[in-house]
């Protein structure tokens, strides 16, 4: 029996950190599921997860759905969509199996890819080994998760490029739906001797395709994905990381009887992390935030302490309790902290993605 290997390439950056990656976690699972009582899909699909912060890896290799057991999924910093691509690539060079005379190869692989973001790296290189060397011998679809992904890169990718809307947990079961409706259709159309690639019908409302040949705001600059902030932080008694997730919002301001709109970043939620946290962060990067424009501070998601971001002299950010002496866990170094924040315009470390 041929195969149907799907890959699905995902963006585990620190934005996707909270709903998205739980939802992908959720949504991955019931794929795998409804696609174990599917006896086409049953009979030929294989599939693999390679996941990309700043770097990628594989976090499930290409096997059957049978013995396929539901990941969770890691968060990284960064969005190197070019080692995501680089990985996606040699892993198609060592598994795909190649039609000779003696046999018959895989179908032409289908990859999904989902970014929700704008990648921190240089893409350009494995774009163009992408299209020279696989855009002919595998299918790409493109999917942008919410209105901040840089959709005309994603375009040299793929024709297919889709707009996920992922405003709601019904938006990602109608999304998840999709993506299995797609590989079961895929699935049938290589039994009938087709071509092995179809997409199912998209309903508009949560997913639709983007049509790159209209004019329209795809283009996003820049190396650095500013629509989220993300903080990462190290729990003084757990010793666990933790990231706090800032989205930006636009604040009216008055300064001298004027008003301004100034940028500024709103906490969405604390969230422990891994250790693979570490392995899969870009470390050579480095951005910064002043304190002026965070609104909110969470609470320690490790270990319940008041006060989330406190920011040592090594710069990095560890929580603090009603302790005399805070010990910060990345030095060592111990300090008396004032409370507050937001007043005093320190400046912050800040992620990438
Ligand atoms: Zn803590
Ligand atoms: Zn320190």
């Amino acid at each position: 029996m041929r195969r149907l290997p799907i890959y699905f390439l995902i963006d585990i950056s620190e934005s996707m950190v909270g709903e998205p990656i739980q939802q992908v976690e959720e949504g991955l699972a019931t794929i795998i599921q409804a696609l174990k009582s599917d006896p086409h899909a049953l009979e030929t699909v294989w599939v693999s997860i390679i996941v990309f912060a700043g770097q990628a890896k594989t976090l499930v290799p290409l096997q059957e759905i049978v013995s396929f057991y539901p990941p969770k999924f890691p968060i990284g910093s960064g969005t190197s969509l070019s080692k995501g691509l680089g990985h996606l690539m040699y892993e198609l060079r060592s598994n795909i199996v190649k039609t000779t005379y003696e046999q018959k190869g895989d179908w032409k692989p289908i990859v999904f890819l989902f970014t929700d973001g704008v990648p921190t790296d240089d893409t350009s290189a494995a774009i163009a080994e992408w299209k020279q060397n696989w855009a002919r011998t595998a299918n790409m679809v493109a999917i942008s998760f919410g209105d901040e992904t840089d959709m005309r890169l994603l375009g040299e990718l793929s024709n297919d490029v889709m707009h996920f809307k992922n405003t709601s947990p019904q938006s990602y079961k109608a999304f998840f739906k999709w993506v299995t409706d797609s590989i079961k259709t895929s699935s049938i159309s290589v039994e009938n001797n087709s071509t092995g690639f179809e997409l199912a019908k998209t309903d508009d409302e949560t997913i639709s395709k983007i049509d790159l040949s209209k004019p329209g705001d795809y283009d996003r600059g820049g190396y650095v994905d500013d629509n989220f902030v993300v903080f990462a932080a190290q729990c003084q008694n757990t010793k666990r990381p933790y990231l706090m997730k800032y989205g930006k919002v636009s604040q009216p301001s008055n300064f001298g009887g004027m008003n301004f709109e100034t940028r500024a970043y709103r906490l969405m939620g604390a969230y422990p992390v891994d250790n693979s946290y570490y392995e899969l962060a870009d470390k050579s990067y480095e951005n910064n935030v002043s304190s002026d424009e965070l609104i909110g501070a969470p609470t320690c998601p490790c270990c319940g302490n008041q006060y989330g971001l406190a920011v040592c002299s090594c710069r990095k950010i560890h929580c603090i309790g009603d302790e005399e002496v805070s010990t910060c866990p990345w030095c060592g170094s111990q300090g008396k902290y004032t409370s507050g924040g937001g007043n005093g315009g320190f400046n912050i470390g800040r992620a990438q993605g």
